[in-house]
């Protein structure tokens, strides 16, 4: 199968998904998640419909940002703060906020280039070592300090890798659970222009449906699109 097929394929299982659950299937984006990937490669992707594409490493993001069509960046990675300046005019989302000193560094850089970045904060459900992202009660502090300090930071929801499991429905707990804080989130009352709740990012190649049945608001799909990756 093409990467187009294979796009197109996933598009329409996440639809599924969403319908299977009575959401509507345009609430749910799906995201291409690009890493290890070809520019060219990631523009067949784009010709069969994609309208948003995530990396996981600064330099890879730039190394191919030239060739690629016009389409929604999204950082999806552990960003360092010394990285922040060269993508914060290429992004529309950091989904992997999980400190302060992060979040005041963006609202730097996006201060000096004149917007408002959007991002999520990084939560680590399981508490794994190997992964990055804050505890959940730890949330509230934090985004209610981001929207505190941060005039050009806007803090959209959260995003959260469930443990490596053999099958999907191991992962629902975690999403269950995540979303559960998402909604939670919606009610808290901080500065509008700097707090608007409405992403949950959930869901990657091998438990994506079961992400959407739970609530996610964008999923992000990699090797199920583009085949396995090879890591150079
Ligand atoms: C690589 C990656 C994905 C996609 O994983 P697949 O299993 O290939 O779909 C999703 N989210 C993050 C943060 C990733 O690093």
């Amino acid at each position: 199968m093409s990467i187009a097929e294979r796009y197109r394929q996933i598009a329409a299982r996440k639809d599924a998904a969403a319908l299977r659950s009575g959401r509507s299937p345009e609430e749910i984006t799906l995201m291409a998640v690009t890493k290890t990937h070809t520019a060219e490669e990631i523009n067949q992707a784009i010709d069969a419909g994609a309208t948003d594409i995530g990396e996981n490493r600064v330099q890879e993001l730039l190394e191919k940002y030239d060739s690629v069509k016009p389409v929604r960046w999204h950082l999806i990675g552990h960003l360092q703060t010394n990285k922040v300046k060269n993508i914060i005019d290429k992004v529309v989302m950091i989904h992997s906020v999980d400190s302060m000193r992060l979040a005041k560094e963006i609202d730097k850089r996006a201060a000096a280039a004149g917007i408002v970045m959007d991002v999520l904060i990084e939560i680590n459900s399981a508490m794994e070592d190997t992964k990055s992202g804050i505890a959940a009660e730890d949330l509230k502090d934090l985004v209610t300090e981001i929207t505190g300090e941060c005039a050009n930071v806007r803090v959209r929801g959260i995003m959260c890798i469930p443990p490596m499991a053999a099958e999907p429905e191991e992962a629902r707990p975690y999403f269950r659970e995540a979303a559960k804080l998402f909604e939670e989130m919606k009610n808290w009352q901080l500065p509008q222009q700097r707090f608007c709740p409405d992403t949950l990012s959930m869901g990657m190649s091998g438990d994506f449906e079961v992400a959407v049945e739970e609530g996610s608001t964008i999923v992000r799909v990699g090797s199920s699109i583009f085949g396995p990756r090879n890591y150079r």
